[in-house]
């Protein structure tokens, strides 16, 4: 008879293996609720449960004070982002977006053929968006990305310079604003103007602050013309155990408060660390910072590999620099322990 094959157990958060600080995950899971509530849609996910996932947009649309008709659910925000390089990119219609910044939306325009323009962050870390503006007009852009916070660095890009950008952008090119880390960090979301404005799109994500990433669940909110475009390429329902968990994460009170202020505790003591050491990060409001470590980046995240400690890479314009996810306080002990024995060899 043949015998069923065994799959490895997943590693829950905390379990023995190596410690991951590389895709910017939250270390603490799905909330318990969540948990809960994926266990007891089980035995209904026979079904696509399409009252479900109005639940969710209703709910998620309240909390925002937006209209529903202005939510659309995706499997992940990678979903709605490759969707608007499709859409709204091509050989005429360039992008522009900063760097470093997450990459996926450029590279998918650029393999298809669109200009795409990388502008340097300011060393403040805020997108520099006026030099974004120059180059939307130069290259008839289609689309600016903005990433706030951004990643890889979790800097912000301050409210006025986003006014800015709202009242001088060529009238032909979209907004498209990933706030994948903004219940981290103390900015104002930019949801709002989809209630106004034809030409914003916000993308949120349910990977980041609320555990979610293997579950997948990302929401694209925008004017319901731009949804219909982003829809147009096709829709895949969201599997019902995101929908459940995203539900229960959304009623759970005190949740974002709890983990964004656990998240900055951490984050703050270990740039505070490194500092002390010379090592200098830009600031960052996220639950990732990039840390400058004056060599090789390359080489840098092998070797702490080799001592357990899987952190983030480098960017092509930082070579000597390297992005860290931030874990729990127990990850971060074995982090610095590794960091302060890679940076004593050298
Ligand atoms: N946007 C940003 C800025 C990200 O950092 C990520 C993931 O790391 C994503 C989007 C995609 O996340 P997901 O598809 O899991 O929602």
């Amino acid at each position: 008879m043949a015998q069923a094959a065994t799959l490895p157990a997943p590693a829950a958060p905390g379990a023995a293996g190596p410690v991951l600080l590389n895709f910017n995950e939250c270390p603490y899971g799905p909330a318990p609720a969540a948990q809960a509530a994926v266990r007891d849609i089980v035995p209904g996910s026979g079904r696509y449960l399409f009252a479900l996932a109005g639940d969710v947009r209703d709910t998620f649309a309240a909390q925002e004070q937006i209209a529903p008709d202005r939510v659309r659910l995706y499997p992940g925000s990678s979903e709605p982002l490759n969707r608007a390089a499709v859409v709204w990119t091509s050989a005429t219609a360039g992008l522009v977006v900063a760097d470093p910044t997450f990459e996926s939306l450029g590279d998918l325009a650029a393999a298809r053929g669109a200009t795409v323009e990388r502008v340097p962050l300011r060393a403040d870390g805020a997108h520099d968006l006026r030099a974004m503006v120059a180059a939307a007009q130069r290259i008839n852009a289609g689309l600016l990305y903005l990433c706030n916070p951004n990643n890889p660095t979790g800097s912000i890009t301050p409210a006025e310079d986003i006014a800015w950008l709202l009242a001088h952008k060529p009238a032909q090119t979209r907004v498209l604003v990933d706030e994948a880390y903004i219940q981290y960090s103390d900015q104002p979301s930019l949801i709002g103007q989809v209630m106004q404005r034809d030409d914003v799109i916000v993308l949120r994500t349910f990977s980041k602050l609320y555990g979610m990433a293997g579950l997948r669940l990302g929401v694209a909110a925008a004017h319901p013309d731009r949804l219909r475009e982003l829809a147009s390429l096709g829709d895949n329902p969201v599997p019902v155990t995101a929908l459940a968990a995203a539900l229960a994460s959304l009623r759970d009170p005190g949740l974002v408060a709890q983990r964004k202020a656990q998240n900055a505790q951490v984050r703050q003591a270990t740039v505070a660390w490194l500092g002390k050491r010379g090592f200098s990060s830009v600031p960052s409001e996220a639950n990732c910072f990039v840390v400058d470590v004056q060599r090789d980046g390359k080489a840098f995240v092998a070797a702490m590999a080799e001592r357990g400690v899987i952190i983030g890479r480098s960017w092509p314009i930082w070579p000597q620099r390297v992005r860290v996810t931030v874990g729990t306080e127990a990850e971060m002990e074995a982090f610095r322990a590794a960091f302060a024995a890679v940076t004593a060899k050298a």
